[in-house]
């Protein structure tokens, strides 16, 4: 999708609606209070579609000096437009020879230092009695000393239009800077200080009389001679001369534009986009950092090597802040509204595309934040260093073609054994990077610590542990490399038009097969551009179909999902409205996890929080429902901190989390057991426990390719275990269960059976 192209008119012609809004409902005219974001109303200007009839918008440029119709004695020396002999009964009128002061709709920016009595008028779409200048006809926004007023002139006799609005010390303003819209028969003036662009007054009008005319400037008798106009620059829509025929652009019917004049306010191609939203990043040549003033010079954040390969110095800007370093004339690179985190982060700079620095046991992880293509020499790197005890997959391909990487920890890694599965796994939301750093840290803890650590040797010996620390690389990429607008949603092309911005994509989050959908819009979009899209059909996306086909083969009797940013560990069922099983041991299992966790770099601590809010299609509750594992998402406490210390401690506090999970799995309290038949032979029976109570139709059963199955339980007790396939009666077992896991072996004989066992 090209959003760059709806935003580039939106912008401009939102102001002019809201402006011109504010007439259409009284009538005639009102006077509007200034706007609460007072800052947000100002017009960037436009050094590409401005132009400047006299003056200078760029404090280096040359000032424009132009021919013009006078009357009086105007000076016009060193950029300043002055009327330095007021008659008595003959105001000073200045009107420049120009085709493009004659004007129907448009942009008129007029800077004025007020001096200390100004008493100076914006003529607008003025035109002449027989080319005479006594008995003109038109509009004026004036300042005279504390107030502004719009008139209307016709043929020399002055009405005000509506109300005038005070400019309190006017004086005090070295500059002012007078913005008026013209759009039909709306007209709006707005003041600001010249030098810090805060809003001083708006005026607006409603008149049909005059619909185009010439610009020109006024002096009336009340000046003192020293109030100077010091620029004065147009950017019409539409001057439509007669004559011209309308033309199709963009796909839009426009009014002729007089031969020669920029088609401004027209949709334009992205690159030449305004961007949206209140911060500027502007990109310089280093050497030109100088020439700005202080204030904007501070706000250099960084020197980076863009594509050009050469160094550019990045500054973040407000928009006033970007207005004044425009005006300076200093070239600018490059103008953003948002960058991608690879020019915020020197750490990320210095490391990406550098291979892995290698350790006596494996690698150094906790130098940067990293990209799928670290995670990936990474992944592979240990691999490589412990294929004793790790097996690499390739579970899938994003839509940008990354593979998405699983590597398996475990004592056999070639060999399925007979041990419960768990997944960890991270960057379902590919611009959230602290989540890899937490299974990253898991991956390295349970390589180099095996032989070595007695409890990371438990685990390796007694479980198979895939971590998938990337399920999202292309979003990942976004985020790293192209705008931080995007990255928690995947690299779908949701509009199909061969590229993917970074309001496209699914949230993988949003897509798996569970509850996909459901609640409506309450727990995921139906729209492309939400960054809750859910996507078009239940798992239709790559990486999804990735982790159900992995977790198909290997039924997970636990996973985690790491995310950030709520501190929170969240069990299902996060769907709207489906009941948790009772007692409901994926809350207790939380509850230990959130306890065994130390206070975070953030001051809080893990909080277990069952229906924290409403989310469908979430990967949690499809493990959960489908396979009954113990399925959570894990918050983090940090958005990506910049500083690496605090990486570091999140991911040492965050350890315990996943450390008491599997040893909840190894030996918490639970049964673990066997469905075979009376010949030895595995059978995926429906596998339940009678004092738990399922209520969302679940049908959990024993992995087909050994007849496992695995159950952690809330609470000590007695149980009923009972295993059943089709056209079998079913067979039960009673157990103890006291402070561990306890195993039982069911055996259903399926010689008796009235369908023959598959
Ligand atoms: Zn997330």
């Amino acid at each position: 999708m090209r959003y760059a192209t709806i935003r580039g008119i939106r912008g401009r012609l939102q102001k002019l609606m809201r402006a011109a809004l504010a007439t259409c409902c009284t009538g005639l005219l009102l006077v509007q209070s200034p706007p609460a974001q007072a800052d947000a109303g100002f017009p960037a200007y436009d050094q590409q579609r401005e132009q400047v009839l006299f003056g200078r918008a760029i404090a280096t440029a040359k000032p424009v000096v132009p021919r013009a119709t006078t009357r009086g004695t105007w000076q016009t020396a060193s950029g300043r437009l002055l009327a330095t002999s007021p008659e008595p009964g003959q105001d000073p009128l200045w009107f420049p020879s120009s085709q493009a002061a004659n004007v129907a709709d448009g942009l008129v920016r007029v800077r004025i230092d007020p001096g200390k009595k100004p008493d100076v008028t914006v003529l607008l779409r003025v035109q002449l009695d027989r080319g005479r200048l006594d008995g003109l006809s038109g509009y004026g926004v004036a300042l005279e000393k504390e107030t502004l007023r719009m008139y209307r002139w016709d043929r020399g006799i002055v009405r005000e239009l509506g109300p005038a609005v005070r400019v309190k010390g006017v004086a005090k303003h070295r500059e002012l800077e007078v913005v008026i819209y013209l759009l039909g028969p709306q007209l709006v003036a707005l003041a600001f200080d010249g030098t810090s662009f805060k809003h001083l007054a708006t005026l607006t009008a409603h008149d049909t009389t005059y619909p185009r005319g010439h610009l020109g400037v006024r002096t009336g008798p009340r000046t003192d001679g020293q109030t100077a106009v010091t620029l004065m620059s147009v950017m019409p829509l539409g001057a439509a001369p007669t004559g011209l025929i309308p033309r199709r652009e963009h796909g839009l019917w426009l009014p002729p534009l007089p031969p020669g004049l920029a088609p401004n306010y027209l949709p334009q191609p992205p690159s030449d986009a305004t961007p949206f939203g209140l911060q500027r990043y502007v990109y310089l040549q280093p050497q030109q950092v100088a020439r700005l003033p202080a204030d904007v010079r501070r706000r250099q954040i960084a020197t980076i090597s863009r594509r050009t390969g050469k160094p550019e110095a990045l500054l973040h800007l407000s928009i006033k802040a970007y207005e004044r370093l425009q005006r300076t004339g200093v070239p600018v690179a490059a103008v953003a509204g948002e960058v991608p985190f690879a020019d915020l982060n020197q750490a990320y700079r210095e490391h990406r595309s550098q291979p892995p620095q290698k350790t006596a046991r494996g690698f150094r992880i906790d130098q940067s934040f990293k990209d799928a293509e670290m995670v990936e020499a990474l992944v592979r790197g240990y691999h490589q260093r412990y294929p004793n005890i790790s097996k690499l997959e390739e579970i899938g391909r994003s839509h940008q073609g990354r593979p998405l990487l699983a590597l398996k920890i475990s004592k056999h890694p070639e060999r399925d054994e007979d041990e419960p599965v768990v997944l960890l796994n991270a960057a379902h939301h590919g611009s959230e990077l602290l989540p890899v750093e937490y299974a990253l840290d898991a991956m390295q803890r349970l390589l180099e610590g095996y032989g070595r650590d007695p409890q990371v040797t438990r685990w390796v010996d007694n479980l198979e542990i895939w971590c998938v620390p990337m399920v999202n690389p292309d979003g990942n990429h976004m985020y790293m490399e192209v705008s931080r607008y995007g990255g928690r949603k995947n690299g779908r092309d949701g509009d199909g038009n061969g590229t993917t911005d970074p309001f496209e994509g699914v949230d993988l989050n949003r897509n798996y097969p569970f509850g996909w959908g459901h609640g409506g819009e309450q727990g995921s979009r139906s729209w492309f551009t939400h960054k809750w899209y859910r996507g078009p059909a239940p798992a239709s996306e790559p990486e999804t179909q990735a982790l159900v086909n992995l977790a198909t083969r290997y039924p997970f009797a636990a996973v985690i999902s790491f995310h950030t940013i709520g501190t929170a560990i969240f069990s299902p069922y996060m769907v709207f409205d489906t009941p948790e099983p009772t007692p409901d041991d994926a809350v207790t299992v939380a509850q230990e996890m959130a306890a065994a966790a130390p206070e975070q770099p953030n001051g809080k601590k893990y909080r277990s929080r069952p229906n924290g809010y409403p989310v469908s299609g979430s990967d949690q509750d499809w493990h959960r429902h489908r396979h009954g594992s113990l399925a959570y998402v894990v918050e983090g406490s940090h958005h990506n901190p910049a500083d690496l210390t605090i990486r570091n401690q999140a991911v040492a506090a965050t350890r315990p989390v996943w450390e008491t999970l599997l040893n909840r799995v190894v030996s918490g309290i639970g049964i673990s057991g066997h469905v075979r038949d009376h010949r030895g032979q595995p059978l995926q029976a429906v596998v339940q426990i009678e004092e738990v109570r399922l209520r969302a139709n679940e049908v959990w059963t024993s992995r087909k390719y050994d007849g496992r199955f695995d159950r952690a339980l809330a609470k000590p007790g007695r149980y009923t275990v009972r295993a059943e396939i089709p056209g079998c009666p079913p067979v039960s077992k009673q157990v103890r269960v006291v402070d561990k896991r306890v195993h039982v072996e069911l055996v259903i004989s399926t010689a008796n059976c009235r369908a023959p066992a598959s």
